[in-house]
């Protein structure tokens, strides 16, 4: 505010829903003679497609640099967090409110990132301010009780303005030496407090509070290796082109060495004065990984994982945002990192899932990914042992530069695979584990070497059932059968998440209840049963809930603290252990039986990367495969690490069956807590496509969601195959319009989606 400016009261509010919960009152006044700007804040409201921002005036002293930050405005009686987007001409409505506070001292958004979002908005048909959310950790999301602060310690430093000629104790001397030395220390380090308090009391010693980094803490590993002739031709082809949006498809297979290669070829970019973004799957963030690259790089790096705290993640990203990283490693949000001159994006297991978002917004991290190396004109790179038929059809097609390391470092074997036919063992009464598989553990158990089992299915039992009269326990908000954990015992809801105790006897014919099918609890308890000498540790997300439990399992394993490790596909991907020489899959067909396009792309993916697990050091690795499908050729190509092989196979039945590659697929869901109501609203937004949409697009349906029932919402579908549609997104922008008010009925688009 100018000096003279003359205050005039323009409005006041009540706030009903304020920060701290009471009703109060605001005043909105403005600054006649006030030569501050206006500002276009970006706000939740309740019209959830709704991307139109809000104008509001900011004083003189506070537009400085404001775009990007954070702000708390007036918006129709309450007080909301807005993002401030961009300036505004003066208004002719004269009425204009007020900025009431602004929130940080640095913006939290720059352009590259308000550009990005508005992107995502487009592209993803969602609401730009969820996509901001979507880029933010936790504590600076608007609107979010913001938990975490920025860290202070205290410290100490002698007062330059006091002389200290009168101390004459000894103690209180070695202080003033040891802050002479040392300018300012943490007042923790001293240790003679009753002295330093003393000292603080003549004011010849000031306290002052300053700002710290949490410490992420984690360990280093510091091997020196040197590129095989073969990795270094493929560092050598990226690095020749640094200076390209070009995106690589690097297949690898498994124990080829790929993450050194990501590290020589960071080093030439950081050496280029650029910075790098490097994703992993959440489940790859092990210790081992990040072990070696802070082994390799110190201080410089960021690691964003979900084990870390909320203060410590806004730590992370503000030591990002001021430019202090000049390497940021993480999950599918890592993405967002704040860089501002980006020189290499690496995607490693660039199949996994979890590179999709699966809520609001649903965004694919490589249309990201792409979308930043154009702004910052730098290579994407995709790497995989068992890349997405997409993306191996994309290299194949040129679309992307293909790459290669089809052998392990130094020509290290694969592992011997060996599939086992479960109908036949069954017959022999092995139920859970065969013959060949209890003979290779016991052959490990005495070598002192170690065992990976996987089943991919947490809990004990799939579910309970009633042997007389078929009764099953079904959750009452979902239409799925409840999952008994015997740890808890609990039946659980692995949708919604609601649980309840374990019953015994059927609750309509009082017969004895049957567990039916087994998860990774009861592999656990029958592996310790059948090998009551060897120490078994299990891994998956029920044993990984707490914070740091994660990265305990790994290191207690890595240190041969236990023989065996059950998991489900958590221990599948990205973990080298070098005792493990034999992986056991329990249950190889679990993946095939669910109806999806990509369920045999799936399967695939995770027998080669958990039989890659095996044998990664210098003893020889074999796999044991059970199945009850022997022949199906997903089973089959990953015994013999056959990529190729299987992706001619797949690529044969999507063409046939018209699948991706051969088109694009939209997901369009609608739910609704009324079921009639929903399959006919359905209905109307499949007629509405067909009459809006282009005659080659395929509208299948309406047809009931794989699970109809979900928390209690009747979900239906549409699906959209198109290779082209030029009136794709003005249509779907319509459809969301027409039922933008309609609170009985949920529309949500999902472009590319991975479960069908
Ligand atoms: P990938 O990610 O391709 O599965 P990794 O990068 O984990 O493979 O490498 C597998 C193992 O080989 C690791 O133990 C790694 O330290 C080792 N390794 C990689 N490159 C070399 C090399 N040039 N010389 C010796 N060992 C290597
Ligand atoms: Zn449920």
């Amino acid at each position: 505010m100018t000096d003279g400016a003359i205050p005039v009261i323009k409005d006041h509010i009540m706030v009903k829903e304020g920060l701290n919960k009471s009703s109060f009152f605001v005043i909105i006044i403005l600054y006649e003679g006030d030569d501050g700007m206006y500002v276009k804040v970006l706000i939740e409201t309740r019209v959830k497609s709704n991307n139109m921002t809000f104008t509001y005036h900011v004083s003189k002293d506070a537009c400085n640099n404001i775009i990007g930050k954070r702000v708390l405005v007036p918006f129709s009686n309450r007080i909301v967090e807005g993002f401030v987007l961009d300036y505004e001409e003066k208004p002719d409505d004269i009425d204009v409110k007020g900025v009431l506070k602004v929130i940080d001292e640095e913006p939290v958004l720059n352009t590259e990132l308000i550009n990005l979002g508005k992107f995502m908005s487009e592209r993803y048909l969602c609401s730009l301010i969820y996509t901001y959310q979507a880029m933010l950790p936790k504590a600076l999301k608007a609107n979010h009780k913001t938990s975490a602060k920025v860290k202070t310690k205290t410290y100490v430093k002698l007062n330059e303005n006091i002389s200290h000629d009168g101390v004459k104790t000894k103690a209180q001397l070695e202080i003033i030496k040891f802050l002479t030395n040392n300018k300012s220390v943490l007042k923790s380090e001293i240790k003679s407090r009753s002295s330093l308090k003393k000292l603080i009391e003549k004011n010849i010693v000031i306290e002052f509070n300053k700002e710290v980094y949490r410490e992420v803490s984690g360990t280093v590993d510091l091997k020196t290796i040197t590129l095989t002739k073969k990795q270094q031709e493929v560092s050598n082809k990226i690095k020749q082109a640094l200076n390209n949006a070009l995106v690589y498809l690097l297949y690898g297979v498994t124990g080829s060495g790929k993450t050194e290669v990501y590290i020589d070829v960071v080093k030439e970019v950081l050496k280029q004065g650029k910075e790098a973004i490097i994703l992993v799957p959440e489940i790859s963030l092990t210790p081992q990984i990040t072990a070696r690259f802070k082994g390799i790089f110190g201080n410089d790096i960021a690691i964003l994982h979900s084990s870390l705290s909320d203060g410590e993640r806004y730590d992370e990203f503000r030591r990002i945002n001021r430019g202090e990283v000049k390497l940021v490693i993480g999950a599918r949000s890592a993405i967002f990192a704040p860089l501002k001159n980006i020189g290499i994006i690496i995607i490693d297991e660039e199949h996994s899932e979890s590179y999709k978002q699966e809520n609001n917004p649903r965004y694919n991290t490589l249309d990201i990914a792409v979308k930043r190396s154009l702004t910052h004109k730098c290579p994407v790179i995709l790497a995989s042992a068992t890349p997405t038929i997409e993306s191996f059809a994309r290299a194949k097609k040129g679309y992307y530069e293909y790459l290669e390391l089809d052998k392990r470092v130094n020509d290290k074997p694969l592992p011997k695979v060996k599939i086992v036919d479960m109908k036949k063992e069954i017959r022999k009464g092995n139920k859970l584990f065969s013959s060949e598989l209890i003979e290779s553990i016991n052959d490990r158990l005495n070598k002192k070497e170690q065992v990976m089992l996987l089943l991919n299915r947490r809990g004990y039992a799939n579910y309970l059932t009633c042997p007389s009269c078929g009764y099953v326990f079904k959750c009452p908000n979902c239409d799925i059968t409840l999952t008994y954990h015997k740890t808890s015992g609990m039946m659980r809801c692995h949708y919604c998440g609601y649980a309840e105790v374990k019953k015994d006897v059927c609750p309509s014919c009082k017969e004895k209840i049957r567990e039916v099918g087994s998860g990774t609890q009861m592999i656990e308890e029958e592996v310790k049963k059948m090998f009551s000498s060897a120490k078994v540790i299990r891994m998956d997300a029920d044993t990984t809930s707490k914070k740091g439990s994660h990265f305990k399992i790994i290191n207690d394993f890595n240190d041969r603290k236990y023989d065996i490790l059950v998991g489900t596909q958590m221990i599948a991907k990205g973990l080298n252990f070098p005792l493990v020489t034999l992986v056991g899959v329990i249950n190889a067909d679990q993946g095939l039986n669910i109806p999806n396009f990509r369920s045999s792309e799936r399967t695939f993916s995770l027998l080669d990367q958990a039989i890659g697990r095996s044998g990664r050091a210098d003893r020889k690795g074999e796999a044991i495969i059970q199945t009850f499908n022997p022949e199906h050729y997903s089973i089959v190509c990953a015994s013999n690490h056959d990529y190729k092989g299987f992706f001619a196979k797949e690529m044969f039945i999507r063409k046939k069956l018209n699948y991706p590659p051969y088109c694009f697929i939209t997901l369009i869901k609608i739910s609704s807590k009324d079921f009639d109501y929903g399959i006919n609203e359905a209905k109307k937004v499949s007629l509405y496509l067909r009459k809006e949409l282009s005659d080659k697009t395929r509208i299948l349906g309406p047809s009931m969601a794989s699970v109809l029932r979900v928390n209690k919402n009747f979900n239906f579908q549409v699906i959209l195959k198109y290779k082209k549609d030029e009136k794709l997104y003005l249509t779907l922008n319509n459809l969301l319009k027409i039922y933008e008010g309609n609170s009985k009925i949920k529309i949500e688009l999902d472009f590319n989606p991975i479960n069908l």
